[in-house]
């Protein structure tokens, strides 16, 4: 088999069709997505503090491991935790865009949702030094102005959608929705590496009482890793160079507890075989010519 990155020969994991990518995520929303809810006593804006306690260890288990991958970080939180953030660069991990504050853009009109990504990409170039190449939106959802936006700021990849669960796909112009049925809109130069609620920790995990409803959480973190496991071995089975994305939230997977299944879950992944890449690397793999995360069942 050769490895479509480089060329070069690679092993087949063992049972595994083609081959697969895992992607891990963290979305480093610290204070910003306790603001953009409203929840601005002082408690809930500890909960967004412990996020950068939580930062260190994440780095450690990575760093020990030798896994890549790639912090979605808003704006806000850059400015606030400048030094965790060039951490992160630093120790070569990607930083990608998620929102200035933390605001859900399909609920911006067109002008505000430009105003908030100029200002979350200047307030990342300003302590990175570097402009991001990909894009989460907060809440996962996007308008029907974002993608023109982000093609137009230069972003490479979303990573929002729910569309495949193993392949990435292009982004569209929108699509027309309506009683006769979809127009589908055409490629707009824009990767989506798509994501899924039950791929992120925050469901599983973080408790949460808002005035619109009871988020119970605190499930166990074991019964999300295997759910987890579950889907890359599909995958795994079924699907030739597919990418298992994967969200974290460090005020959320920071905790001993967690910690300790994160570690043992990330060891079992790399038991199976497969490599361990940033959102960057899939567009890069997919800028490449590879078809990533093609159907093939036994
Ligand atoms: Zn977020």
């Amino acid at each position: 088999m050769r490895n479509p990155d480089t060329g070069t020969a690679r092993t087949r994991p063992s049972g595994a069709q083609g081959g697969g990518y895992v992607c891990v995520t963290f979305d480093f929303d610290a204070l910003s997505s306790w603001m953009a809810r409203g929840m601005l006593t002082a408690t809930p804006r500890s909960r967004g503090e412990f996020a950068a306690v939580a930062v260190p260890r994440l780095l450690h288990i990575l760093e020990a491991r030798g896994i890549p991958t790639t912090w979605f970080v808003p704006g806000h939180t850059a400015l606030t935790f400048p030094e965790l953030t060039r951490e992160l660069a630093g120790r070569r991990h990607e930083v990608a865009v998620h929102g200035h504050a933390h605001e859900n853009v399909a609920a911006l009109e067109p002008a505000e949702e430009r105003a908030v990504l100029q200002r979350s990409l200047d307030a990342l170039q300003e302590v990175t030094g570097e402009l991001p190449r990909g894009f989460r939106a907060p809440a996962w959802d996007l308008s029907d102005a974002s993608v023109g936006l982000l093609v137009e700021h230069g972003l490479r990849y979303d990573s929002s959608l729910m569309g495949h669960d193993y392949a990435p796909y292009p982004c569209r112009t929108p699509d027309v929705l309506d009683e006769a049925g979809v127009r589908w809109g055409e490629p707009a130069g824009l990767l989506e590496i798509p994501v899924a609620w039950s791929l992120d920790d925050f469901p599983y995990l973080e408790f949460l009482r808002t005035p619109s409803g009871l988020m119970p959480g605190l499930r166990d973190p074991g019964e999300m890793f295997a759910n987890w496991t579950a889907d890359l071995d599909y995958m795994l089975r079924d699907f030739d160079h597919g990418v298992l994305t994967v969200t974290m939230h460090p005020e959320v997977i920071g905790r001993g507890h967690r910690l300790l299944a994160l570690e043992r879950w990330l060891d079992e992944v790399a038991s199976r075989g497969v490599e361990f890449v940033t959102c960057e690397q899939v567009a890069d793999l997919v800028a490449a010519g590879a078809e990533l995360g093609r159907y093939r069942p036994v």
